[in-house]
């Protein structure tokens, strides 16, 4: 599926210029997060983007070099002080941020694998940690930044509402994330700070390779959605971008869906 041509159209519906945004979660040219990173970049938007490692910064790099995103660090959200590191280097060198996108999911591939009964203590809480507890901790530094205001947003996915198959320990999870997003809404709503998730629908990329099955949930979803198809992580970047703006000011504590329409079927014959 061809990514929509407003993507690379500056400024064309939302004018973000002079916005400040923060993107953690670019993996590759396929995350979710670079496509959001692209439509800030294009309706003006100012980046600071991360990276996980040394190992991920050579496919973050050129990316980052193609949308003049002026703050590059790494973040590592399981490594004590990296997550506080990027927000001293934002502090110091923007003094202030708009929104931030907090792309990040990740649970011990063993953990994934099994059902849900075999997932381990020690498993379950290093996926919280680093897919939910993130987010929060995200929230509390960047309310400090956010003086005027400012959007927070999260990706989530059905399998927080619904049992999918072999979503496993990344539904309750994700359940978590989304029960975060209505807390945070709530304790930063009187600094008209405003935190929403996007559920997204099921996209190929790094992080979705580590579903097992996942060719047939795409399939299942392009046989069931309303819309029949699966969405392009273009979509879910320009859902972001609309978050970020102004055009959704009275927006928050909601979780949005961005999956061509998957998540209203109960029982679909065809
Ligand atoms: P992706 O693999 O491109 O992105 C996942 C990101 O998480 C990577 O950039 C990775 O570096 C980062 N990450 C993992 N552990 C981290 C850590 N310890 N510290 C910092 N970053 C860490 O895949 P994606 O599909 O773009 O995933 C982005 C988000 O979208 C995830 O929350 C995922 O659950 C969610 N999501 C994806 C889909 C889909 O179908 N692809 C659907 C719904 C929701």
């Amino acid at each position: 599926m061809r990514d929509s041509p407003l993507a690379t159209t500056p400024g064309k519906l939302l004018d973000m210029t002079g916005k400040k945004g923060l993107v953690i979660g670019i993996a590759n040219e396929h995350s979710l997060a670079w496509a959001a990173a692209r439509n800030f970049h294009a309706a003006g938007a100012d980046l600071a983007v991360t990276y996980l490692n040394d190992k991920a910064r050579p496919y973050v790099e050129p990316l980052v070099a193609a949308i003049d995103a002026p703050i590059l660090l790494p973040c590592d959200v399981a490594q004590d002080g990296q997550l506080e590191g990027v927000f001293d280097t934002i502090t110091r060198i923007w003094g202030q941020l708009d929104f931030v996108l907090h792309a990040v999911a990740w649970s011990p591939a063993e953990d994934l694998r099994g059902r849900l009964t075999d997932c381990s203590a020690d498993g379950f809480a290093q996926a919280m940690l680093v897919s939910c507890h993130s987010f929060i901790r995200t929230a509390k530094l960047a309310e400090l930044l956010m003086g005027a205001g400012g959007s927070l947003m999260t990706l989530s996915f059905l399998g927080a509402e619904r049992v999918v198959d072999h979503y496993g320990i990344m539904g309750p999870v994700k359940a978590a994330l989304e029960s975060s997003v209505r807390y945070l809404a709530h304790d930063l709503g009187s600094g008209s700070i405003r935190v929403n998730a996007i559920s997204a629908g099921a996209v190929r990329t790094r992080a979705a390779s580590g579903i097992q099955h996942f060719d047939e949930l795409i399939s299942e979803t392009e046989r069931k959605s309303p819309l029949r198809r699966t969405v392009t992580a273009d979509e879910i970047g320009r859902a972001a971008l609309l978050l970020a703006s102004n055009y959704t000011t009275a927006i928050t504590g909601e979780i949005i869906h961005v999956d061509a329409g998957f998540h209203v079927n109960g029982m679909v014959f065809h």
